[in-house]
């Protein structure tokens, strides 16, 4: 993962190619946690999307607590966070 990390997502240039850039249709990145069906909206999107492990790696990185990034969930996310602060301690 960079070292450099850009906290604001708006400066982010991976953020130029997303698929989810000027989605039109009901689909929320910021679904209910509970509500699968739009989480899986969410989802194939985001499998799709060519710069799915920059925002992915954003995500882990500035720690974001809500919304899905990189395919996904919070939840998903706090478990991979976990392994890489785990590899950075180890590694230190
Ligand atoms: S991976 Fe998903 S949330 Fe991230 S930029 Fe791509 S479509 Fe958007």
């Amino acid at each position: 993962m960079a070292s450099n990390v850009t906290f604001d997502v708006r400066f982010s240039t991976w953020r130029e190619d997303a698929a989810c850039l000027g989605v039109v249709e009901d689909v929320s990145f910021f679904p209910d946690p509970e509500d699968l069906s739009a989480i899986a909206q969410a989802k194939a999107i985001c499998a799709s999307c060519p710069v799915a492990s920059e925002c992915l790696t954003w995500a882990i990185e500035t720690n974001q607590s809500e919304g899905i990034w990189g395919g996904h969930t919070p939840k998903e996310r706090r478990s991979i966070r976990r392994r890489w602060i785990e590899e950075i301690e180890r590694a230190s």
